[in-house]
């Protein structure tokens, strides 16, 4: 760090050598003027609303003659302006947002600080405790299920108001990565999070997922280091890992006073003030402007880092700097900070204890301070079949544009979560849905506390809010019918291909089977990456997942809330097949028996959907699978070709999952009226591999010609001939089997780290990354799916207990020659079985 710095440092004082301090150029002025109108509209006092507007312009408009760039720091300088009024106590102040979540490692303390929040913002008049004695469980864990187990499974939202006028939406995120589609959900409607880490064990495997996550949709975050009461706290230890291992620079905010058992409060680094929380739940706050004497050196270094930090990231502040040194007023420092968060180039790190019910509220009002309004986060839509991206207003006044980004039946029915990201959702008006075009009436229109709710007549621009009795599916956007004549659209939510597989028969009650059906129904519209199908083979019912908890979480449900007890079998990899070449079908599908007959012709090309040779090729050889990696290790950048590098991979990992069916014929050897039936023959295909009978994906079917008859071609000879050339075609066009591969996070006692690296080598992973720091060795490896059952078993036996891992899925990817053979063999001999029977 302090090398960067000197290097920046030193440039800049050159530069300021050569040239002479560039001029502030006058915003253009419609913007002005535009930014002025909205100002004064939630301002009364005009006057003041110059005079801040004007103060703040000096600062905030950089030179860049770019207008995009002069338009966000204007949107900046609004911003800011509003939380200046607010501090100078202006009457009438407007009324600020936050979208925020808190995301962490399981067990980092999240429930347990969402529940000081609602409590110390006033939502809750008491605190429950995660499996507390009093029975009750927290707030936020409102099913019954994760009262039990202690572990917050669906997200819930809550909203609360913090200082004057401040109005925030909180989103729980569940720890466990099984549940990655609730986290995904919460980070894409979210404007930044809180990452909550044990003050002992610091970043650990799934915080590593979550920082993931949060880099892919460009989440700005605090960070709260936790638990500081525990023995062998040491918050140095975990700053350090920010910015080591998540490469992030970081600088704390505040810094506790006395840590384990002698943790009283914490000491707010800008101020160099002692804070203090007193009261029965750590309510009052005593503020003394003497801190304790034995942290005056340490708390004046803090403060020295975090000015260095700042001056390295955000060049206006090393200007700055440069000007005052370490004497830069306070209000600069806190600017810096806002911009830096925003811009994700700074973490500010907050220090304490949710259970100790200390370090709370600074946090929070550095949730108002420092993390993005909607106002200053960029929202795109899409339009109509271009997929133009065009650019969302955050106005209440523009027209509707919302997304549904999660679906709960609830008591009352379905239950739609929805962020509004332009114009004003109002209770009783028309909205359509821009994917179904259906035109509806908004029902009750609420905002959420957990499982309660406060029914609202409006949500406006930015808002996150629920709808009851809406029948959509997660991911929808909902606009008015302005929107809806554009075809506006906003990107849908990445979801994970399911990974593990069940078979499951519900036991016993005769109304089992209704019960059942009805469960089975409501998990898969609420959830995406739960996936349910009848095996036309053996007729039983296989629900598909992200990891045997996950799965094992909605078997339970199954029984506690709809009565069914379900026998299960053994949980089983999802596999795929795809092609890896381009390979020629010609078929003639013939039948002729008397009556009328089946005559049907297809002939073209089948290919992969991805550039040849994607699946043969093993990913360190092949080019495509070099802008791949490169586009993984993007995701850890957090540049502008960072991102465009992680959409590619997005779009090729889309690519790869999806199925296409192209007609070029050309001609008239098949009457038009029989193409939807030839590509219902292709989608039937795919249903069932050639080699092994699972699902295909990545395939490209491409029809050229083809032959009818005038009596004797029908739909379902063309149907046939289709699936039937799909068959045929499959072998040459080389045919794979492909397996999920997990990307695995293994955090051990360093003791252990050998035995770990020689344990993920036998199961055929390739270690990606491997960082040791002091006690503890992090270890992140690909490894197939199929070679991670019982690993937490091992784990747990060949550390004692000591190691953790967790894993997220990767790809798939094509399997070992043995493993294909065994597949094939497999299903040939299921195949011969049934024709037997
Ligand atoms: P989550 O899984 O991240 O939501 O974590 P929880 O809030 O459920 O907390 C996990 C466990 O850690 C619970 O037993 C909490 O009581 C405990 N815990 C949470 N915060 C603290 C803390 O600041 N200090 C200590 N000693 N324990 C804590």
């Amino acid at each position: 760090m302090r090398t960067f710095r000197a290097f920046t440092l030193q440039s800049r004082l050159a530069s300021a050598a050569h040239w002479p301090p560039r001029p502030v150029p006058a915003p253009a002025d419609d913007l002005l003027r535009r930014c002025d109108a909205s100002l004064m509209q939630r301002l009364p006092s005009a006057a003041s609303t110059r005079h801040l507007l004007r103060f703040q312009h000096s600062e905030a408009v950089s030179p860049a003659t770019d207008p995009e760039q002069n338009d966000r720091a204007v949107q900046v300088a609004l911003e800011e302006a509003q939380i200046a009024a607010r501090e100078r106590g202006l009457t009438g102040a407007p009324v600020g947002r936050r979208n925020f979540g808190i995301a962490a490692h399981i067990d980092s303390g999240k429930t347990t600080l969402s529940e000081r929040i609602l409590f110390y913002s006033g939502r809750i008049r008491r605190i429950h405790e995660v499996r507390g004695k009093d029975g009750v469980g927290a707030t936020m864990d409102s099913m019954e299920l994760e009262r039990e187990r202690g572990i917050t499974i669906a997200s819930a939202a809550t909203y609360l108001n913090w200082q004057r006028g401040f109005h925030l939406n909180l989103i729980d995120t569940p720890g466990h990565v099984d549940f990655t589609i609730e986290v995904e959900r919460a980070m894409r409607v979210l404007d930044g999070a809180i990452l909550v880490l044990c003050g002992v064990s610091g970043v650990q495997s799934q915080s590593l997922t979550v920082d993931r996550q949060m880099r892919r949709y460009r989440v700005p975050r605090l960070a709260f280091v936790n638990k500081l009461d525990r023995q062998g706290a040491n918050p140095e230890r975990v700053l350090e890992q920010i910015v080591n291992k998540l490469h992030q620079p970081a600088a704390f905010l505040t810094i506790p006073i006395g840590v384990e058992r002698d943790l009283v409060g914490v000491v707010d680094v800008i101020r160099q003030q002692a804070v203090y929380f007193e009261g029965e739940y750590g309510e009052q706050l005593r503020i003394e402007d003497t801190i304790p004497s034995s942290l005056k050196s340490k708390a004046d270094q803090a403060r020295r880092h975090l000015i260095e930090c700042l001056a390295n990231v955000d060049e206006r502040f090393g200007d700055l700097f440069l000007e005052h040194d370490y004497g830069v007023p306070e209000d600069a420092i806190h600017r810096a900070i806002r911009r830096a968060t925003i811009a994700r180039s700074f973490t500010p790190v907050y220090c304490g204890s949710a259970l100790r019910n200390v370090g709370v509220q600074p946090l929070l009002d550095a949730v108002v301070n420092y993390l993005p309004s909607p106002v200053e986060v960029r929202s795109y839509a899409m339009q109509g079949d271009t997929e133009q991206r065009i650019q969302l207003e955050p106005d209440a006044n523009a027209s509707l544009v919302s997304l549904a980004f999660k679906l709960e039946d609830g008591r009352f029915g379905q239950l739609t979560y929805l962020r509004v990201y332009q114009g004003t959702l109002r209770r009783g008006e028309l909205i359509y849905n821009a994917r179904t075009g259906k035109r509806l009436r908004v029902p009750r229109l609420v905002r959420l506390h957990a499982d309660q709710m406060e029914d609202i007549q409006e949500a406006t621009a930015g808002d996150i809010c629920a709808m009851f009795g809406l029948d959509c599916a997660s991911g929808d956007t909902f606009t008015d019918e302005a929107g809806l004549g554009r075809r506006l659209s906003l990107e849908s939510i990445r979801v994970p291909e399911p990974v593990i597989s069940l078979a499951i028969t519900p036991q016993g009650k005769t109304d089992a089977q209704a019960n059942f059906s009805k469960a089975l129904a409501r998990f898969t519209k609420e959830d995406p990456t739960f996936r349910t199908y009848l095996d036309p083979e053996s007729k039983q019912t296989i629900i598909c997942g992200m990891g045997e908890l996950h799965l094992e979480i909605y078997i339970e449900r199954m029984r506690r809330e709809y009565g069914v007890e379900c026998q299960v079998g053994q949980p089983k990899v999802n596999y795929r097949e795809s092609v890896s070449r381009r390979a020629p079908f010609q078929y003639l599908h013939r039948k002729q028996s008397g009556g009328a007959g089946q005559y049907a012709g297809v002939q073209g090309y089948i290919e992969p959907t991805l550039e040849a040779g994607y699946w043969t090729a093993r990913p360190e050889d092949s080019e495509t699978a070099e802008s791949d990696r490169q586009a993984m290790s993007a995701v850890n950048t957090t540049s502008e070709e960072g991102g465009q590098a992680v959409a590619a991979q997005r779009e090729a990992t889309k690519r790869a999952a999806e199925n296409e069916f192209v007609n070029a014929l050309v001609g008239n050897n098949i009457p038009p009226q029989f193409i939807p039936a030839i590509e219902r023959g292709f989608q039937d295909a795919v249903q069932e591999g050639a080699l092994s009978g699972h699902i295909v994906q990545g395939v490209r079917m491409v029809l050229q010609d083809g032959k009818s008859h005038p009596v004797d071609s029908n739909e379902i000879a063309f149907r046939t001939a289709a699936l039937m050339a799909f068959r045929k075609a499959f072998p040459q066009a080389g045919g794979v089997i492909l397996e999920p591969w997990m990307r695995v996070a293994v955090q051990v006692p360093q003791e252990y780290s050998g035995d770990i690296l020689g344990s993920l080598t036998k199961r055929r992973g390739t270690v990606v990354n491997s960082q040791t720091d002091g006690e503890y060795a992090l270890i992140e490896a690909d490894v197939p799916l199929s070679q991670m059952f019982g690993y937490s078993t091992d784990l747990r036996s060949m550390t004692q207990g000591k190691g953790e891992f967790t894993m997220e899925y990767l790809r798939h990817e094509p399997c070992t020659r043995e493993d294909q053979e065994r597949l094939i063999a497999d299903y040939a001999a299921l195949r011969k079985t049934k024709a037997n029977d």
